[in-house]
């Protein structure tokens, strides 16, 4: 906890000084005033109580169900809202969609950051990738950049990824977090090198939300005007800079104020301290996508900078704290297939399983019409007509609309120029392709020896050395001649680091 009284601490107390409009007499949730709900009602002071106390009974039961099941991954989250404002023209050749249309066009939008492996009740200063879902309420619909704070991620293949967050959580024993799981699989998947590489380095804890970076991590497809279609990957480039937390202070925050995050964001908003980011795209063109050297539809890679220069777009503005945090953030639902006309799916095979998990996830954690919620519904008009009932219909169920398409007593069409573009690249014979030795270390290599100095790579070895020190000796090796494929020297310094962790135990 903060020691001092700030912003969140105060927000009772800016209730009282700000109240928003109360009732004069509380009632039951039927509306019904209720005159005293501080006392049972029973037979003589000393009870029993009587169940006909249906207020009591009602409050019992409301209280019993308030939980509703928690994210599998990405569990511990802050939220916030704000808009999104085109700085720049020049998306608009490549994309069609009116969120980009003019200069200076602002559009609604939420956003919910968090970390990935921990519960709800975990401390947000662990080291591990951070969640970074863009909701933009546009005037086609909601647009969804559901990343991270890394462009790139563990694995290339979706069928790995139930395992690979297993591996993350917990021993199905022991309920513990397990080293031995932990570096098997990464150790087993070289292809995780990469991301492994950020999670351990400097990077890997972010100084709360408002100093890292966002990536729709993905490659996606932008169509312009004339059906003419691009690859892009998304950067959300942080305007009040990057910012770490060494291990330390991680460490000791963990335990003293382990929502440290969702404390500094609250905070900054209510002390109109906006933060923000500027939108960047990475254009691919199909031509260059079919000899580029690398796969570009792999999450294991970036794009690199100098081939693909970053193109600025826009700034996301965040101005508004939830004014609930249930109703608002653990209600919120994002979806990478929310998607909009001029933004499309690529073949990116982790994207590919992430269209339908996500969606299928709300539907399980928030039920079939979590779209109608305030926070997941569109801001534009909806209708959907062949898409009807299910638990917890809140609005009008689209009222007298037919519920078949087509039908001969509705005026609306679907107009063609909302079709997804034509895609003439993708031929290929059917099969499990085996993608685990697919350039797994050059982008590494260039990150080890270009893009760090030695200090950084000491750290990231050091940590990787803390944590791999505890798995099985044979999982260690196995590890290490991965990271020497990166370079020799990598591989070494974290050898010397596991010596350095054991002797310091002797
Ligand atoms: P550049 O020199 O143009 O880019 C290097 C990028 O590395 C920086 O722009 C920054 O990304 C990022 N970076 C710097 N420090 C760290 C860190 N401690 N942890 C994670 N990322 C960091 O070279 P390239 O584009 O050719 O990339 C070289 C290597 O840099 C890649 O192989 C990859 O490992 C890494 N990288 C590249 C990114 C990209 O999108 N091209 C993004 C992130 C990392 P940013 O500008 O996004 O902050």
């Amino acid at each position: 906890m903060a020691s001092n009284r700030d912003k969140a601490t105060d927000q009772l107390k800016d209730f009282k000084d700000n109240p928003t409009k109360v009732l004069d007499n509380v009632t039951t949730k039927f509306g019904c005033p209720i005159g005293d709900k501080t006392n049972t009602l029973t037979i003589g002071p000393r009870g029993p109580v009587l169940l006909q106390d249906v207020q009591y009974i009602e409050e019992l039961a409301s209280f019993d169900r308030e939980r509703i099941p928690e994210r599998v991954v990405h569990a511990k989250g802050a939220g916030a809202f704000g808009y999104f404002e085109v700085t720049k023209p020049d998306i608009t050749k490549y994309c069609k969609a009116k969120v980009f249309d003019t200069v200076g066009k602002k559009t609604p939008l939420a956003i919910r950051f968090s970390t990935v492996g921990g519960e709800s009740g975990s401390a947000d200063t662990a080291r591990d990738p951070r969640g970074f879902a863009v909701k933009i309420y546009t005037e086609e619909g909601n647009w969804d950049l559901v990343g991270n704070n890394t462009p790139i991620f563990f694995i290339r293949d979706p069928i790995l990824f139930p395992s690979f967050i297993h591996t993350q959580k917990r021993n199905p024993q022991t309920h513990l977090k397990d080293p031995d799981m932990f570096w098997d699989f990464i150790s087993l998947r070289p292809e995780t090198t990469h991301q492994v590489s950020f999670l351990f380095s400097d990077r890997g804890i972010p100084d709360g939300y408002r100093h890292m970076n966002g990536y729709g991590s993905h490659t996606f497809k932008l169509v312009n005007n004339k059906e003419e279609a691009v690859y892009t990957k998304f950067h959300w480039r942080v305007d009040q800079g990057i910012k770490n937390l060494d291990t330390t202070k991680a460490a000791q925050l963990s335990g003293d104020d382990p929502d440290y995050s969702i404390r500094d964001l609250y905070n900054a908003i209510e002390n109109k301290n906006y933060p923000t980011w500027t939108l960047k795209i990475q254009v691919m063109t199909y031509e260059q996508a079919k000899t580029w050297r690398f796969n570009p539809f792999d999450l294991t890679k970036v794009w690199p900078h100098k081939d693909f220069p970053l193109i600025e777009v826009g700034k996301m503005v965040l101005n508004r704290n939830p004014s609930n945090y249930f109703a608002e953030v653990e209600q919120m639902a994002f979806e990478p297939s929310n998607l909009i006309p001029g933004i499309e799916a690529s073949p990116d095979k982790m994207l590919q399983g992430r269209l339908f998990s996500y969606a299928d996830t709300h539907r399980h954690r928030l039920g079939a019409n979590y779209n109608q919620m305030p926070v997941n519904r569109p801001k534009c008009p909806v209708m959907h007509p062949t898409e009807r009932d299910g638990p917890y219909c809140y609005d009008d169920n689209q009222g007298n609309l037919p519920n078949y398409w087509p039908n001969s007593f509705m005026t609306s069409k679907c107009n063609p120029k909302y079709k997804e573009s034509r895609d003439t690249n993708v031929t290929g014979d059917i099969d499990r392709f085996d993608s685990s030795n697919d350039d797994n270390f050059e982008q590494v290599t260039d990150f080890w020896t270009k893009v760090l100095t030695a200090d950084e790579r000491e750290r990231l070895a050091n940590n990787i050395g803390g944590h791999l020190v505890s798995a099985q000796p044979f999982i260690q090796e196995r590890t290490i001649s991965n990271f020497e494929k990166v370079h020799p020297e990598f591989g070494e310094k974290i050898r010397l680091a596991i010596k350095k962790v054991k002797s310091a135990n002797l």
